[in-house]
């Protein structure tokens, strides 16, 4: 099939993690969220976590705070819950209100506790492809749709287009590592890139993480190249309940007949975010319990 089945592929995830999570022996893996404000994006993905981390068996604590919390507050909290042996993850969910500095909340995480994988030690650790780390989930997700769809980098020219840690940076890093679901030859394109078109025709492998809607026309892409559309946005939609619907970063009604795989917005790269930061707390409960 052409379009990639990411929630398929994020269900067959939480299926083998709620196998594995349902061997161990006392208490369960435990995840904390930490929201402040009440911002409707972050509190729908916050709830989508928690009810994922519910249903494999790994136990969720929330922790809200209204938006007017100061930094030294939120790093109050960070440091009750890396000081608590019984949390084995810590999610601080993105974007925190301008007041506050969000890379140093991420960096204040104890890394064997950040499952986000956006402490600087982690994304320390996928420049030095060291294993032991955390991925950001996003770019580990495409990694693991593309082992499990038989989908070789390998030689292969990836063309990604952003470069924010949260995705484009880090999933580049991993395509071009030196091992297996990687070798490939990279390019990273944004927004001062001049004639994005010329390379993005060269991709064998296309992703786009750019946060605007369908940017990525047919004409942008090789013939039967892979097309990774990582983006999520909200565009009014008066047919709708809601007011509005998702799309991607790519316009998929023309890259579809191009393209010879592509992942579709909404069920595509989404459902992979969760699911593998569900994979990472379950990796950090067994780190910290390593004999
Ligand atoms: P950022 O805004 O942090 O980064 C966007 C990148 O796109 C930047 O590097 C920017 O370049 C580049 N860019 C912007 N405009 C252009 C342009 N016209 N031409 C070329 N490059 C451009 O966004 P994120 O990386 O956090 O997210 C990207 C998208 O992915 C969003 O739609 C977001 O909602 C979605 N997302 C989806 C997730 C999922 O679970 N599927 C998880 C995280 C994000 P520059 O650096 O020069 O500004």
């Amino acid at each position: 099939m052409k379009a990639i089945d990411g929630k398929k592929i994020a269900s067959d995830i939480v299926d083998e993690l709620t196998v594995s999570t349902a061997s161990i022996q006392g208490p369960k893996p435990c995840i904390a969220f930490v929201r402040v404000g009440e911002d409707p994006a972050s509190v729908s993905y916050v709830r989508g976590k928690n009810r994922t981390a519910e249903k494999i068996g790994i136990t969720p604590i929330l922790c809200a705070f209204e938006n007017s919390i100061s930094q030294e507050t939120l790093n109050a909290k960070i440091d009750a819950l890396n000081a608590d042996p019984s949390v084995n993850g810590i999610l601080v969910q993105s974007p925190l209100p301008s007041h506050l500095d969000e890379q140093s909340a991420f960096n204040r995480i104890d890394p064997t506790k950040d499952v986000d994988g956006f402490h600087v030690v982690n994304a320390g650790r996928v420049v030095q492809e060291d294993a032991n780390g955390f991925v950001s989930c996003t770019p580990a997700g495409i990694i693991e749709i593309c082992q499990r769809e038989g989908i070789s980098l390998e030689g292969k020219h990836v063309v990604v287009i952003g470069r924010s840690l949260i995705v484009g940076k880090t999933f580049a890093l991993l395509a071009m590592q030196n091992g297996p679901q990687a070798n490939a030859t990279v390019t990273v394109c944004h927004s001062r890139t001049r004639n994005l078109k010329e390379i993005t025709r060269q991709a064998d492998i296309l992703v786009a993480a750019i946060g605007r809607p369908e940017m990525v026309t047919g004409d942008m892409i090789k013939d039967g190249a892979i097309v990774i559309d990582v983006g999520i946005n909200r565009v009014g939609d008066a047919s709708k309940k809601k007011g509005y619907k998702l799309v991607g970063d790519v316009n998929f009604a023309e890259a579809e007949p191009i393209a010879s795989r592509i992942t579709p917005v909404p069920g595509g790269v989404g459902p992979m975010t969760v699911a593998m930061l569900m994979k990472n707390t379950v990796k950090a409960y067994e780190l910290q319990n390593q004999k």
